[in-house]
Formats: C-alpha cells, sequence, structure tokens
C-alpha cells in the first residue's frame, strides 16, 4: 500500500506543474499528514527535492513546491547503430543531460568487441554524470534488433549488425552493470509517447535507420505481441509481385522506402551520413532525390494506412532518420493515408513527425530507467 501511494505521490509531481504538499493531497485524496510522509520519504530516497517559490498572490507570502529531483538518481541509454555508438544520460525529471557518440563500422564485427567499446563509453558517461550530481540506477541498450519477450537480456538476431543469440551481459566487463537491451524502434515509441505533447494514447510509431521499424503503444501500453516480434512494419509488402527481399519474402516495404532502396533509387552511394546527404540533395531540389522521397513516401503511406485501418490510433508517428526527411516524404505519405484510410473520421493532424528525429531511441532507453523509478521508487535506496 505505502509503495502504491509513494508511486501515486510522485506520480502526480511527475506530472504537473510546482505543487505544495497540499496540492498533492487535494489532487490524490490522501491526507495531509500521509502526504507529508511519503514527501519525506521520496525526498530521502532522492527523488523529490522543496524548491522555494515566489511570493503567491494569494497569500502574499513565499510558499515551497514540490520538483522532482534535477541530481541523484538517473537512467543511463546505450546504442548500438549499424556506424555508432552512443550514450545518453537523462535525470529523473526526464531532461536528457549529457550525450556521448562516436562513429564505428559495427556491421560484422564481433560483439565482443562492439560491447566492449560501449562499456568503456557508458563508463565514461557515468563518470560525466556523476561530475553533474547525478547517479545511474539502471542501463537499457537500444539495438536495432529482435529482443523476444521471454528471453531477458537476449539479442535473438540483429541482421544488420550481423549479431545472432548475443547476450550483452556476458561481454560486459562487470556483468552485474550489464545493460539490459531492448529493441531501438520499442524505445523511440515510448520515448515519442512520454516526452510528446500531444496526449495521444494509441500510437503507431515508425522509424527507419538501417533497417524499417514499427512500434505500437495501445492504450499507454507497449504492444510486443506473443512472442514480442511485434512491428515488422518493413516487411509488410506493398508490391507483391515486387522484388526479392533478403527475408525471404517479395515487395517488402524496406524495399521501397528502407535506408539503402531510397539512396539507390536517388543515385547517390552510402558514404557519410546518408540521411543527411538525401536531405541536402533535396533541399537543393534534385530531382532524382525528390522523385525517391516520394516513391518511398508513397510505399509508407500505403503500409501505413493499412496499420491504421488495423489499430485505429489518435498517433501516427514518423520517427528515427524518417522524421529528419519528413518534409518530403509528408506529403505522399498524406495523399495515401488520405485516399486508403477508412476509420472515420480520419483527422489528417494525427499524422506528425517526431521532434526527437534519430536521437528517440536512445532517450527512450535513458527514460525507461527514469519511468520505472516514478511507477515504483522504493527502487531508490533509502538514504
Ligand atoms: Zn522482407
Amino acid at each position: 500500500m505505502r509503495r502504491r501511494n509513494l508511486a501515486v505521490v510522485l506520480g502526480a509531481v511527475a506530472g504537473g506543474e510546482l505543487f505544495s504538499r497540499a496540492d498533492v493531497a487535494g489532487l490524490t485524496g490522501l491526507t495531509r499528514a500521509a502526504v507529508s510522509s511519503l514527501v519525506d520519504e521520496l525526498i530521502g530516497r532522492g527523488a523529490l527535492t522543496e524548491v522555494e517559490t515566489a511570493p503567491s498572490g494569494r497569500v502574499g507570502r513565499p510558499g515551497r513546491a514540490l520538483a522532482l529531483s534535477d541530481r541523484g538518481p538517473a537512467g543511463l541509454g546505450l546504442e548500438i547503430g549499424v556506424s555508432h555508438l552512443a550514450a545518453c544520460v537523462a535525470d529523473l525529471r526526464g531532461e536528457p543531460r549529457l550525450w556521448r557518440r562516436v562513429e564505428r563500422a559495427n556491421a560484422g564485427r564481433p560483439a565482443g568487441q562492439v560491447l566492449a567499446e560501449l562499456a568503456e563509453l557508458g563508463a565514461e558517461a557515468e563518470a560525466a554524470a556523476a561530475g553533474l550530481g547525478l547517479r545511474v540506477e539502471g542501463r537499457v541498450l537500444a539495438v536495432p534488433g529482435v529482443v523476444p519477450k521471454a528471453a531477458q537480456g537476449l539479442v535473438e538476431h540483429a541482421p544488420n549488425l550481423g549479431w545472432h543469440a548475443v547476450r550483452p551481459a556476458e561481454h560486459w566487463p562487470r556483468p552485474q552493470q550489464a545493460p539490459v537491451p531492448e529493441n531501438e524502434a520499442n524505445l523511440g515509441a515510448l520515448a515519442e509517447y512520454w516526452q510528446a505533447e500531444q496526449g495521444a494514447e494509441t500510437i503507431v510509431h515508425v522509424s527507419a535507420g538501417a533497417g524499417i521499424g514499427a512500434a505500437l503503444i495501445v492504450d499507454g501500453q507497449l504492444f510486443r505481441g506473443a512472442g514480442g516480434f511485434a512491428g515488422e512494419l518493413g516487411h509488410i509488402p506493398v508490391h507483391p509481385d515486387g522484388v526479392p527481399c533478403p527475408c525471404g519474402s517479395r515487395g517488402c516495404l524496406e524495399q521501397y522506402a528502407g535506408e539503402a532502396a531510397v539512396l539507390r533509387e536517388a543515385g547517390l552511394t552510402a558514404g557519410g551520413d546518408p540521411v543527411v546527404l538525401l536531405a541536402e540533395r533535396a533541399r537543393a531540389a534534385d530531382p532524382a532525390a525528390l522523385r525517391a522521397l516520394e516513391r518511398a513516401g508513397r510505399a509508407l503511406g500505403l503500409a501505413l494506412a493499412s496499420a491504421v485501418n488495423l489499430v485505429d490510433p489518435d498517433g501516427l508517428v514518423l520517427g528515427g532518420a524518417y522524421a529528419e526527411l519528413a518534409e518530403w516524404l509528408l506529403p505522399a505519405v498524406r495523399a495515401e493515408l488520405a485516399a486508403r484510410v477508412t476509420v472515420r473520421p480520419w483527422r489528417p493532424d494525427t499524422l506528425r513527425s517526431s521532434a526527437l528525429g534519430r536521437r528517440g531511441a536512445l532517450l527512450g532507453a535513458a527514460l525507461l530507467t527514469v519511468r520505472r523509478i516514478i511507477t515504483d521508487p522504493t527502487r531508490l535506496p533509502l538514504a
């Protein structure tokens, strides 16, 4: 009971403005005495602080308001991409406080080597966070691969890295501090759900990196499917007799709207950052780049129309690299949705691009720990 009430009080403070203890009592229906005892414990655990507020007009004297702590407990997010490693630390308010990124060609390299380098980057980020007064309470790793629901800590398959059955903890210098892997598309969707202001509760989030990943948030919960494999939008056929796909099927979305396909169609060869390159060409009104992005947008819109008809979301979000190319993808995506969505009334403003862009998955990895603490503050040690 107390554990639940701690979460109720912390959730109330996390959900709004600067509240006093009396405000929290009013909001939660708990007695003022109970709130005070719970607040004292949350302060003791380092989750809350009390700050002086300006004199209020009503009473005319300064008050004390509760706020989530910007020091102390924090989450570390780590990320392995095809061509980079990255780390991010977020505080309890959900604010990212530091970012680290190094370029590395990770495809085909031994997993142990990649993870050893990532562990070093993570340790460096944790040391820098300590300098800001932050203490990492949990570590989550965003991977472009399949993380089964039943087998905690296992990356079953990450085709673009060349990984099969990798357990990061087996390669981590201190296994008890190894990060828990999670699919990057899921983390990008969760970051969008937690950070965006729109208040959508059922979200289809599609992001592109080396592959295409989609994730579903249904009534505020990540939907994983029976085994944890839901969201393979990249292998939904958009042309039944289309080009063969490495997955064994034909005409998959990834063959038309995946990074490699768009680059090829635009007549560009990979080198440097492909998303930046495409955006530069499109901005310069290069006809081949514009045509390639329009074709990708049409294929994406076709697949998304099916997803919308199936799920009836109140948020449809282009994330990851798609967010950074949204300007050129959106017109074709919108046209396909307008022609094919039968959910009524279809509100075109359901579709938007993520403000988080390619940082979404990494931020989501850092925020996962933060959200777990907010929903169960007893995870934090008592001072
Ligand atoms: Zn396929």
